[in-house]
């Protein structure tokens, strides 16, 4: 990803992608002060631009990390940067981190808060699982009480236990793992949010200790839109059993079927296409 033509927005200009380099004694390196945003522009228009933007400067705020840009500035900047690569559909990775500087302890109110916005053609995340319906693997690894870390933001930090249990899962042949939340609830996959389907009526997990997606949010208002009701609320393990089917909600996944959580199955139901398909006619509207 580092070698290759295009622009980069950092700091308040686009450099040459090759050049959008930082310094080994940057702070968040060493001590994962960063948070980011994941974002897709569809026929060149960002969904839920700005509440990306607003995630972004919250994130930062919940890890005393305030950003020297403002909403419109950020804005501006994932447009500019989408221009300067000449990409109307594509993934926005927006990233705010503590920089190098004066201090290089734990503390180091010091030191520079950065800003850079990256944009990229990125396809299904989960591949074809998209269309049959992703195995997951079930993590070792539990989300943590927001007691122990800010599990509201989307904070760089949070995510060194979901790269682990990803790595297992694919190691297993499985498309993603799904985490259960230090209670033993279900939690969410290691990148995107969970919903469940029995008897016509949807399941998905209470965000206390999972982000809330913003794709989980909007498709949660999708369901109700229908009359549909959506339950959130605290699953235990021994229900998944008796769920009919299963999907995955996040920028990146979108809306993606389920068939397989270790040794549970599910359905690629009707429901689940309906709402995948609902969802891809919104994202393009
Ligand atoms: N949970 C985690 C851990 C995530 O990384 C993501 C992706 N940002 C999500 C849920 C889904 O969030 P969103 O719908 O806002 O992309």
């Amino acid at each position: 990803y580092d070698d290759r033509d295009g622009k980069i927005w950092m700091d308040g200009k686009l450099v040459e992608w090759r050049e959008a380099k930082v310094h080994i004694l940057t702070h968040a390196l060493h001590y994962a002060s960063s948070v980011f945003e994941g974002e897709r522009c569809y026929n060149g228009k960002i969904f839920k631009s700005v509440e990306h933007s607003e995630r972004l400067r919250r994130s930062g705020e919940l890890l005393d990390m305030p950003l020297p840009y403002t909403v419109e500035e950020i804005e501006a900047a994932k447009k500019a940067t989408l221009e300067a690569n000449g990409l109307t559909d594509a993934y926005v990775r927006a990233l705010a981190w503590r920089g190098a500087g004066e201090d290089m302890g734990v503390a180091s109110s010091r030191n520079p808060i950065r800003v850079a916005v990256a944009v990229w053609s990125w396809g299904n995340y989960y591949g074809d699982a998209k269309f049959k319906g992703a195995r997951l693997d079930i993590s070792k690894w539990k989300r943590p009480s927001p007691e122990t870390i800010p599990s509201a933001a989307k904070a760089s930090g949070l995510y060194m236990i979901c790269t682990m249990s990803k790595h297992a899962a694919e190691a297993k042949g499985c498309s993603d793992a799904m985490m259960f939340d230090y209670r033993g609830y279900v939690a969410e996959a290691t990148g995107a949010n969970i919903f469940f389907v029995k008897d016509g009526e949807v399941h998905t997990p209470l965000p206390d200790a999972i982000l809330n997606g913003i794709t989980r949010q909007t498709v949660i208002g999708m369901l109700r839109d229908k009359g549909i009701k959506v339950h959130e609320r605290y699953i235990e393990a021994s229900e998944l059993e008796g769920f009919e089917q299963c999907w995955l909600t996040g920028t990146a996944a979108e809306v993606t079927p389920v068939g397989q959580i270790g040794d549970y199955s599910f359905e690629v139901g009707a429901l689940t296409r309906e709402i995948a398909t609902d969802y891809e006619k919104l994202v393009r509207a």
